[in-house]
């Protein structure tokens, strides 16, 4: 797996939520580690978890959401941090880009304003001309000239607004960056200019990202490192090239064939739905939409297996055999069958 040294570890990282239905186990013995300088994504489809576990690094969940496990930042475990501690940790430590720019920037406020506050609430006595030097040299890194400085969010372009949202998570430096779909309500020219931008600000500040999204090729461009969501459990993750060149979980598989083919214009995808994470499915829950499904698979929670160097994958397919049943590899279906002629 990854050989530097880890500034962020998460280890068996469990968050529910609080529904009038019971609790919904958005985050289930998630384990990840990010180094210095290093770009992970985290992919997955819509209600996967992914968005949860960002908000969880920063210590940023609902006061619905119960936790369980480790989020280890430079050694020190978020979950067990106080609001000060917090409070030190959210922007001069780990930076958050959200989605949608223009729900998060006040309308009434000034770009400039917008930076003296987010640099007064970790520095307070810092000068009004320091205030103006760092923001107008961190939004020249973004493209964003000196005489926007004193302009209304709304007379932006919705690019120019997320560079400028890039910009207020970098004016204090973040040693990690977050960036959670970044790039959704943008059109494919603006997104690939952010995450060229996001590249070179990484490789010249040597911050740390990670990127939350549903796109693969976003991941593909912007990452070193990628780990695929399902139902609020980690699939599968590794480096970028040997998970697309060999993908080993039956969903990463399946979420690469989920594409537009050009020839027959036919649209690839995924029978069925994600699970309700209040009452997910038993052993591993991509078992009622897997094609691979054992009937191991519905009883037991996958083996973590190493099928090359960097990369992980929690699936049974990919489990010693002493651990599958005599004739366990069959598909789920045929046992089905066979349990039904018996
Ligand atoms: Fe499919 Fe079984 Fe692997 Fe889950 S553990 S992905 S159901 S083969």
């Amino acid at each position: 797996m990854n050989e530097r040294e880890p500034i962020l570890s998460v280890r068996d990282l469990r968050v529910w939520y609080g529904t009038a239905k019971g609790a919904a186990q958005a985050v289930d013995r998630v384990s990840l580690d990010i180094a210095a300088g290093e770009a992970v994504g985290l992919v997955g489809e819509s209600g996967c978890g992914k968005s949860t576990l960002g908000r969880a690094l920063m210590g940023l969940t609902p006061n619905s959401a119960a936790h369980d496990g480790q989020i280890l930042y430079r050694g020190q475990d978020v979950l067990q941090m106080t609001k000060r501690q917090h409070h030190a940790l959210r922007g001069p430590e780990i930076g958050l880009i959200f989605q949608e720019p223009m729900t998060r920037l006040n309308p009434l406020m000034r770009i400039n304003d917008h930076f003296e506050e987010t640099l007064r609430a970790h520095e307070p006595n810092l000068g009004r001309e320091e205030i103006k030097r760092r923001s107008l040299e961190t939004l020249g890194h973004v493209g964003i000239p000196p005489t926007r400085f004193h302009q209304y969010p709304h007379e932006f372009s919705g690019g120019m607004r997320q560079r400028i949202m890039i910009a207020l998570a970098l004016v204090l430096k973040p040693k990690l960056l977050i960036a959670d779909e970044p790039t959704t309500s943008l059109d494919v020219l603006v997104e690939a200019q952010i995450l060229r931008l996001l590249k070179d600000l990484q490789s010249e500040f040597g911050t740390a990202l990670l990127m939350i999204t549903h796109n693969l090729g976003i991941v593909a461009e912007a990452c070193d490192r990628m780990a695929v969501m399902y139902a609020g459990r980690v699939a599968e993750d590794g480096d970028v090239g040997s998970v697309f060149a060999n993908p080993g979980h039956p969903y990463t598989r399946e979420l690469l064939h989920s594409t537009i083919s050009l020839s027959t214009r036919e649209l690839s995808h995924i029978p069925g739905s994600p699970p309700n994470l209040v009452t997910p499915p038993q052993g591993c829950r991509f078992h009622p939409r897997c094609p691979d499904a054992m009937q191991i698979c519905t009883q037991k929670v996958p083996v973590t297996t190493h099928p090359q160097p960097g990369q992980r994958v929690h699936c049974w397919r990919h489990g010693p055999d002493e651990l599958i049943p005599e004739g366990g590899k069959a598909p789920l279906q045929q046992e089905f069958d066979h349990v039904d002629e018996a």
